[in-house]
């Protein structure tokens, strides 16, 4: 099969590999669609949990092509989504039913076989059935919707609440509308991306603030004139640690700060312990996910959630060096798709 096979960080080649061979209790996945994602430029650079040789991708879904001898309530054809993580269930976090933390965290298309390639093998207790009402281009919205549930899950956030989020990737407007539709009173997403405004706004997810990338003061300013007690839950969504930093100025008192953005492993930020100290601040970290798929799939087919708008544009394999140009290069745009 034709598989994109990175040999080390930046290096990568469109090769011809053997298909996977399966496993008693996976299934073997023809990828119809594979997200290009904000990780997957960490991984291209050798961060985040990156093991090579690798194939990356892992926002994949596409249609069951084997089956192993141990699966069952599933059928060759079904059409489904995979969810990418592995948890070995007995290391020291999983026997304390903290799988996230799995000491041998295992994820396809970041230390595992993913789905920038034609087929991927996956265990069947992390496929999940989409309906036919579902296209495959909104199938790969799963994996970055299941990120943002567990971020709901960190933030638990009241009815009534005020949210601020800098950033407005597709995981930030996923977030964004989870908490439109979780209670916040008010929700306004501050991001350098007209466009991506304008989507938000025209969707009626959030109150938009442009974000000044070279004056911070300038949006920091219409934020507190609209806020003036600030918000009480603060996203970072961007990974930019300048950006994570500013999340320090605008929390009420009690206030959460929330690390969503993946930002460089080795980056630091500076903070001031006597505010969170005296304002009783609370930051939380949201990493990835376990166990969101099935909520994931639910909000997609009930339309909870929508993601036609973020589709920005289709690749094939052959195309994947411009996927991962236009992925660096391209501003503004929302969710790149490989169809292998
Ligand atoms: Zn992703
Ligand atoms: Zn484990």
């Amino acid at each position: 099969m034709k598989a994109i096979v990175y040999n080390a960080p930046r290096e990568y080649e469109l090769k011809e590999i053997p298909k996977p061979t399966i496993k008693p209790n996976q299934v073997l996945l023809k990828v119809a669609a594979c997200g290009v994602c904000r990780t997957d430029m960490h991984i291209h650079e050798g961060d985040f949990i990156s093991e090579f040789p690798l194939t990356p991708g892992h926002e994949f879904t596409g249609e069951i092509a084997e089956m192993g001898s141990e699966v069952y309530g599933f059928s060759l054809g079904d059409r489904v989504v995979g969810d990418n993580t592995a948890l070995c269930g007995e290391c020291y976090y999983c026997r304390r039913n903290q799988p996230l933390f799995c000491e041998n965290f295992y994820s396809l298309g970041c230390n595992g076989p993913g789905g920038f390639a034609e087929y991927v093998a996956v265990n069947f207790d992390k496929v999940f059935h989409i309906s036919d009402n579902l296209s495959y281009d909104q199938a790969i919205f799963a994996e970055p919707l299941a990120c943002a549930i567990h971020g709901m899950d960190v933030i638990a956030p009241k009815c009534g609440d005020d949210v601020l989020i800098f950033g407005a990737g597709p995981t930030g407007i996923l977030l964004t509308q989870l908490l439109k539709h979780g209670g916040a009173a008010n929700v306004v997403v501050c991001a350098s991306s007209q466009d991506k405004l304008e989507l938000i706004q025209n969707n009626g997810y959030a109150e938009t603030v442009l974000m000044d990338r070279n004056d911070y003061s300038k949006h920091g300013k219409r934020l507190k004139e609209k806020y003036p007690h600030g918000f009480d839950i603060v996203i970072d969504a961007t990974g930019a640690p300048e950006v994570l930093e500013q999340c320090f100025d605008f929390p009420k008192k009690t206030g959460k700060i929330i690390i969503y953005g993946v930002c460089a492993s080795d980056a630091k930020i500076s903070v001031n312990p006597y505010q969170i100290f005296s304002n009783e601040l609370k930051v939380l970290g949201s990493f990835a996910q376990t166990h969101c798929f099935d909520r994931a799939v639910k909000y997609m087919e009930n339309g909870v959630i929508k993601v036609d708008d973020l589709v920005a544009k289709h690749f094939s394999l052959e195309e994947f060096a411009e996927a991962m140009d236009t992925m660096v290069n391209g501003k503004g745009l929302l969710k790149l798709i490989v169809n292998p």
